[in-house]
């Protein structure tokens, strides 16, 4: 049985365990460096990327994060879970942590103030033909990215849905409407690496 830890520091994280158990799938919320244990995964929710910053700091989970990212854990990271992720930060705080494991610039609060939310379908071929609805939060946008990064969906010419090896990221919030396309294929990447690593499905 697969089991995927939600990072569960602050943020929209309930939602994203909703959506992992409408998928049939174990789910652990990750505060302690113990809940990094029999998970096969982790997604990193939306909230605020400098708080979430900040209590893995004080839980040391940073570097061990890192550690785990480095040796092709999947991870899923969503709006400022993205942001975590990312290897640079635009308009973070001086000092802000990230785990820099995506080799992407997001730039935080790219929409500004005045449209700090929206929601919009998104074509994206890797999911199929129907569009993805798409509820953007005070979101960030990828101001740029480097060699190996896969471009999975655009907005006006924004970069905001990317893949590189391992590592999931999305600008914008998958948890917050009933279409789990992107949770669907963050578990296929689950099991790849599960696959890899000499685990079946019975274990
Ligand atoms: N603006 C937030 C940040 O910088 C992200 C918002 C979100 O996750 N919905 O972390």
């Amino acid at each position: 049985m697969i089991r995927i830890g939600v990072l569960a520091m602050q943020g929209a994280f309930e939602e994203h365990i909703k959506a992992l158990q409408a998928l049939g799938v174990e789910t652990a919320e990750v505060r302690l460096e113990k809940d990094l244990e029999n998970i096969d995964g982790i997604i990193i929710p939306g909230g605020e990327s400098t708080t979430i910053g900040k209590m893995l700091d004080s839980y040391n989970l940073t570097d061990r994060l890192i550690s785990m990212g480095k040796e092709g854990f999947p991870m899923f990271g969503t709006c400022a879970g993205m942001i975590m992720l990312s290897r640079e930060i635009e308009d973070g705080l001086p000092g802000q942590t990230s785990l820099g494991l995506l080799k992407v610039v997001s730039c935080r609060n790219a929409y500004g103030r005045q449209i700090n939310s929206f929601e919009t379908d998104l074509a994206i071929r890797d999911l199929g033909e129907k569009p993805f609805r798409a509820v953007f939060i005070r979101a960030p946008i990828i101001s740029e990215v480097k060699n190996n990064v896969t471009i999975l969906a655009k907005f006006q010419d924004k970069i905001v849905a990317v893949k590189e090896d391992n590592i999931l990221a999305l600008a914008f919030h998958p948890e917050l409407t009933d279409d789990y396309r992107f949770h669907e294929y963050f578990i296929e990447m689950v099991k790849g690496w599960r696959k890899e690593n000499g685990k079946n499905n019975l274990n």
